[in-house]
């Protein structure tokens, strides 16, 4: 028995899975302590992870039984948010004519950062969130609906200890999107305890842990601090050479000068080398984030503050009820 659940192999457990250490102590907590039955770990593939989250996912399902549900997001999550005609004719300017044939199924096509952003016409950002919801909540929620063969309880891994806006949620509640059950099995753990259930069974957490990232998710995510894209750039500069050449082809595609997977507040001005020719407002390239993550700002004084890493936790923390980006 479970705080008032009874395990039951007539369930389906569906594990909301980044890859992140939370993620993977909830499915080693429910699989190995628990030894429940049915349990799924469904991953939404953004095609903007990092190729050792990738290499790490496939390692735990070949050799520790990751149980693994790989869900790609497609247009179809995007219906509704635009008419296809305007769809097509976005996507034929960045992907070629052949989008504009009426016989080219548009919704089984792939979504991914790139696509979305030449779709918006934008880069997502803290204060208009669509990359979760795109990228990883509605694909979820598509699945969830074509998989109703077994009565399912949501699953994830959010904790207390990540933000107080995780410190309040419930252990047990009703998801009202699915009309599921979500329970929080691991809410009330600390990072030992996380970090203790992996080398209980025998299972190493994704190594981008010990190459000083902080989070598992988008690489980058839109909201990385700083201390974790100055890691990136020196250890991995190829992710910033993939967001240039993602920014270029967004701008190329929905004609403007630039555009800026960073929002104009990630840096400070001096590192702002484009402008909107909208709004006339200055924000940095990709190339201006990567330097100034490299650089010595001083980290408590003037201007820098704003731009350090001195937010709140909250600030972080995805806001997604599945735990969806780490
Ligand atoms: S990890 Fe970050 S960039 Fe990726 S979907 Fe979540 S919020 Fe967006």
């Amino acid at each position: 028995m479970i705080e008032g659940h009874e395990p039951n192999p007539e369930l389906r457990y569906v594990v909301t899975f980044s890859g992140g250490k939370d993620s993977v102590a909830t499915w080693l907590y429910l699989t190995r302590d628990m030894s429940l039955p049915n349990v799924t770990c469904l991953f939404a593939n953004t095609n903007h992870e990092s190729e050792i989250t990738y290499q790490y996912l496939e390692d735990l399902r070949q050799h520790h039984g990751l149980p693994l549900e790989s869900i790609q997001p497609t247009l179809e999550d995007f219906r509704g948010e635009l008419v296809e005609p305007k769809i097509r004719e976005r996507m034929a300017v960045a992907y070629g004519e052949r989008w504009l044939d009426p016989e080219f199924d548009v919704w089984s096509q792939p979504l991914d950062m790139e696509r979305l952003a030449v779709l918006k016409r934008r880069f997502p950002s803290t204060m208009a969130r669509f990359c979760t919801i795109h990228l990883k909540v509605l694909p979820m929620a598509r699945w969830m609906k074509q998989n109703r063969d077994l009565e399912t309880i949501l699953v994830t891994g959010v904790r207390a200890q990540e933000s107080l806006a995780r410190a309040g949620r419930e252990t047990w509640t009703r998801d009202e999107p699915t009309g599921c059950m979500m329970w929080l099995p691991i809410h009330k753990w600390t990072h030992e305890q996380v970090f203790e259930c992996h080398r209980r069974h025998g299972v190493p957490p994704n190594p981008l842990y010990r190459a000083g990232m902080s989070r598992v998710g988008c690489w980058p995510c839109i909201m990385c601090r700083k201390s974790e894209l100055a890691t990136m750039a020196r250890r991995f500069p190829e992710a910033f050479d993939r967001l240039e050449a993602m920014e270029q082809k967004a701008a190329r595609a929905t004609g403007k000068p630039a555009m800026s997977f960073f929002s104009n507040y990630k840096t400070p001005e001096r590192f702002h080398s484009e402008t909107c020719d909208r709004t006339c407002k200055s924000f940095p390239s990709a190339t201006d984030v990567k330097l100034w993550a490299l650089g010595d700002e001083p980290a408590k004084s003037g201007q820098a503050m704003l731009f350090e890493d001195d937010w709140t936790e909250d600030a972080y923390a995805c806001t997604s009820q599945y735990g969806l980006c780490e």
